[in-house]
């Protein structure tokens, strides 16, 4: 730290991403990226509009918006592009959160809330997950505080279902409620439909997962118009070209490509029941995923000795140190081959400790 850093941000713990590491070729299943490439027409579009960077990038993100709204059904108005997701997030943060309105989520949930709080100096009101892992809705009622909730949740992979949503905005009329979608496409409920019938929903959702795009940046929210004003105030004071020409026609590439998107999807949750049923022939308890990972432990072997194995294997999955989950792996569904390769690995791992 130098000795120049403002006093509000001395105490800053920043979020940890998931490692990158460059020293080998990994099998890489702990950051819940696409294992399949971006749609053909994505790479064609970016590649042909990098032609033309030496021109800033529309700051309102026209075509995208516009496909956006064509296919979630709403109009161009109430669609936001943003840099990721997470820059969405940080967002509605900066517009919704304040000391007389705090910001409330999950204790396990992703990571990156409480240093979006901690960074716009908002406080934050941890809600206990059931010792399930379950949400209960009921916790999030009345609250008088902006919600934020993944659904599916990360890192369990559980969701709820758009009523039980539609349930916790009935009961929040005066605050926003943000469901992040960022994992939706894998098999739960989105929750788009219900922007007409309430105005305190913000739904977020990324490029980065069922679309291949993670290296792109490339997030997006839908709400009411005025909820997006907001966030256009917000993003207009902050950085009006917050997306790149390459990734905003690559993002239109893709949309136009939903085919491909799709069958991916379809691949992945095949993947993802396969391999539930392969973990828990070796014992493994996992959690009812409906994301692209998911959230395991085996009572004979600790999640950290598991991970730093795996690792010096090549295998690389997702650990935390949170007490609640520390035994828990966060493995990302990869393709068929790379789970089993890491099948096997486990296998070698528990034969080792027998
Ligand atoms: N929400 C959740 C729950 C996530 O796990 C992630 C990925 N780390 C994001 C949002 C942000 O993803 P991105 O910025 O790549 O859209």
């Amino acid at each position: 730290m130098s000795r120049f850093l403002s006093a509000k941000y001395k105490k800053l713990v920043p979020y940890t991403p998931g490692e990158q590491p460059k020293d080998m070729q990994y099998v890489k299943l702990n950051t819940n990226e696409s294992p399949f490439p971006p749609s053909k027409k994505a790479q064609e579009m970016a590649a042909e509009t990098a032609k033309k960077l030496q021109l800033y990038s529309d700051p309102e993100c026209k075509i995208l918006r516009d496909k956006l709204a064509e296919t979630f059904g709403v109009k161009p108005t109430q669609v936001i592009a943003t840099n990721g997701s997470d820059e969405i997030l940080n967002f509605a943060f900066m517009a919704y959160c304040d000391e007389n309105t705090p910001a409330a989520f999950a204790d396990i949930t992703y990571g990156f809330y409480p240093v979006f709080a901690d960074v716009n100096n908002v406080p934050y009101e941890l809600i206990p997950l059931k010792e399930d892992f379950s949400i209960n809705i009921t916790d999030y009622f009345n609250l008088g505080k902006t919600i934020f909730i993944a659904n599916p949740n990360a890192p369990t992979g559980m969701a709820l279902s758009k009523n039980q949503i539609a349930e916790i905005l009935k009961n929040n009329p005066d605050n926003i409620v943000v469901i992040d979608e960022a994992y939706v496409d894998f098999g739960a409920e989105s929750c788009v439909d219900l922007v007409k019938e309430f105005d305190n929903l913000l739904v977020t959702q990324t490029f980065s997962k069922s679309r291949s795009m993670a290296g792109a940046r490339l997030g997006f929210g839908i709400a009411s118009e005025a909820v997006i004003s907001d966030l256009n105030t917000i993003r207009y004071s902050t950085n009006p070209y917050n997306v790149n020409s390459m990734t905003l026609a690559a993002g239109y590439g893709v949309l136009c490509d939903e085919e491909y998107t799709k069958a991916n999807c379809k691949k992945i949750a095949e993947n993802r029941e396969w391999f539930v049923s392969e973990l828990k022939e070796l014992g493994y308890e996992v959690l009812p995923s409906l994301a692209n990972f998911v959230f395991a432990k085996n009572e004979r072997l600790g999640g950290r000795e598991t991970y730093l194995k795996l690792k010096e294997k090549g295998i690389l999955v997702r650990q935390f140190e949170k007490e609640r989950i520390s035994q828990y792996l966060r493995i990302t569904i990869g393709t068929k081959e790379q789970l089993k390769t890491l099948l096997s690995a486990l296998k070698e791992i528990l034969e080792e400790t027998k």
